[in-house]
């Protein structure tokens, strides 16, 4: 049995919550809740597995406003159609994507543009960000709040682009892949085929790439990096967060967390510098 440890006072209003559900190769999916929405950002575990994931912090898919999918790979779509028309949450996801999940724009999904602000409700807003990945349209997301704080969420790219980085400036949340260390994908088993797709333009980002983005929009008020999509093959929390750490432990004051295939097991808020457990009490 699992309890979500909530601090006293860390909720003001207007506040934005972001819990892992989970994430690597094998799913991810990320809950948004503001006082007004709550949202999953990509739905990559079987139906069930979310349905048992939201349970444990109390939320049932009933409650879930919208689904985004940020791309079509399963890892990121896999139930979010289901789960979107066994819930009556809306679903949301760019045209390409759409196609490609063979599902019909307008009547089964509500499309998006690159950088169309999509408002929620009064307290969140969505706006989807386009980054390189191989044989995929795929978008990071800048979740606002009410008040104009936001929340960045980055997988699945190759390398940051200008406008990327442009929008992840002044976020106070970031959770980013750091997907790779090269000195294990290079002397691992893949084959140089994959192992160049993996670290090309269109593949993932390595812990120094990750590295090296936070390092340059790193500010005080980021209060909170959550490192995710680590590949169980070629990486490690700890090769990842020391990277990371390497990087901006000079600048940086907040909570760092790496968010591992099963979840959920943190949540935080934007503004808010300690990561709060979704812990184990049996
Ligand atoms: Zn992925
Ligand atoms: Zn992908």
């Amino acid at each position: 049995m699992f309890q979500v440890v909530y601090p006293f006072g860390s909720t003001d209003c207007m506040s934005l919550e972001i819990t892992h559900l989970g994430s690597g190769s094998r799913g991810n999916s990320i809950l948004l809740q503001s006082d007004e929405s709550k949202i999953l950002i990509d739905c990559g575990f079987s139906l069930r597995q979310i349905e048992s994931r939201l349970a444990k912090i109390n939320v049932s898919g009933d409650e879930i406003d919208g689904v985004f999918v940020s791309h079509h790979h399963g890892d990121h779509s896999k139930s979010a159609v289901r789960a979107s028309k066994k819930w009556g949450a809306r679903l949301y996801s760019n045209l390409e994507t759409a196609i490609k999940l063979g599902i019909r724009p307008i009547e089964e999904v509500r499309t998006f543009s690159d950088l169309e602000r999509i408002q929620l409700s009064s307290d969140l807003s969505i706006l989807p960000v386009p980054v390189p990945h191989d044989d995929a349209e795929n978008v990071a997301f800048i979740a606002s709040n009410g008040d104009g704080r936001r929340a960045a969420i980055v997988t699945d790219l190759g390398e940051p682009t200008v406008e990327l980085m442009k929008h992840l400036h002044g976020c106070e949340h970031i959770s980013i892949e750091s997907n790779y260390d090269l000195g294990r994908l290079m002397s691992g088993p893949y084959p140089p085929a994959l192992k160049r797709r993996i670290s090309g333009r269109g593949g993932h980002l390595s812990n120094e790439q990750t590295a090296d983005i936070l390092s340059e929009i790193c500010h005080p008020n980021l209060s909170s990096i959550v490192l995710c999509h680590l590949s169980e093959k070629n990486n490690a929390p700890h090769l990842a967060e020391s990277e990371v750490l390497m990087e901006i432990e000079e600048k940086f004051n907040g909570d760092l967390s790496i968010s591992l295939q099963d979840g959920p097991e943190f949540s935080h808020w934007l503004g808010q510098e300690d990561s709060i457990s979704v812990r184990n009490i049996v």
